[in-house]
């Protein structure tokens, strides 16, 4: 049986990396990380094949005119993000299930292409005063980053009635739980 795509999206800073990252260290599913490319520089402690595929400006566009993506955005001015046609479709065509963390732009491009072999989850900010705040704390963008990713969030908010799911990520914990659920009862259906 084919496997089937798992979308996880959020505003930057709304704590999808980390809920994806407590899902795949639980390790009770059997789930596959994409590795999304991107022309962005790698952050302190992210490693090249592991969290992304850092690529140059020219690397990231000779990619797009091979056709190598199913979906990619410009996120954020001259910042690239895509994912990878060899990140998905032989992994789930040998029936593994594979997770994205993707843009909210990207996952609804990814919901609309794969239909019901795809569940698009969204994780909402308790507030975007919170959002600032963990934007600040997790230390790694500049003030002007912090105020591009807030302002962006606003507008992304908008996109929440075109995703299956919503999860409020205010208790860490709790929402690791309820996207597990909401992956298990996906995969466990035919
Ligand atoms: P994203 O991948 O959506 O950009 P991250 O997973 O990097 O977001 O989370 C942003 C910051 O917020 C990180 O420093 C993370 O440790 C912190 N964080 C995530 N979830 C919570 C939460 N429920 N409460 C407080 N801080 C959180
Ligand atoms: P960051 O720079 O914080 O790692 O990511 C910025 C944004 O790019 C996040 O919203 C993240 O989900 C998104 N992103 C990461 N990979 C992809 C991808 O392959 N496609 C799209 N469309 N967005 C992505």
């Amino acid at each position: 049986m084919a496997g089937k795509l798992i979308i996880i999206s959020a505003p930057s800073g709304c704590g999808k990396s980390t809920i994806i990252g407590d899902i795949m260290d639980r390790g009770e599913l059997d789930l596959q990380f994409s590795v999304s490319a991107t022309n962005r520089k790698p952050r302190p402690g992210e490693e090249d094949g592991v969290n992304y595929h850092f690529l140059s400006d020219e690397q990231f566009q000779e990619l797009i005119a091979q056709g190598a993506f199913v979906e990619y955005e410009q996120v954020y001015p001259g910042r690239y993000y895509g994912t990878l046609r060899s990140e998905i479709e032989n992994r789930v065509a040998a029936g593994h299930n594979v997770i994205l963390d993707i843009d909210v732009c990207g996952g609804v491009n990814v919901k609309e292409l794969f239909g019901d072999k795809a569940m698009a989850v969204f994780i909402e900010p308790p507030s975007i005063e919170e959002l600032r705040r963990r934007l600040i704390n997790r230390g790694n963008d500049s003030e002007d980053s912090i105020r591009q990713r807030v302002d962006r969030a606003e507008y992304e908010l908008g996109f929440i009635p075109k995703y299956d799911h919503v999860v409020t990520n205010d208790d860490l914990s709790r929402a690791v739980s309820e996207v597990e659920a909401l992956i298990r009862e996906y995969i466990g259906k035919e």
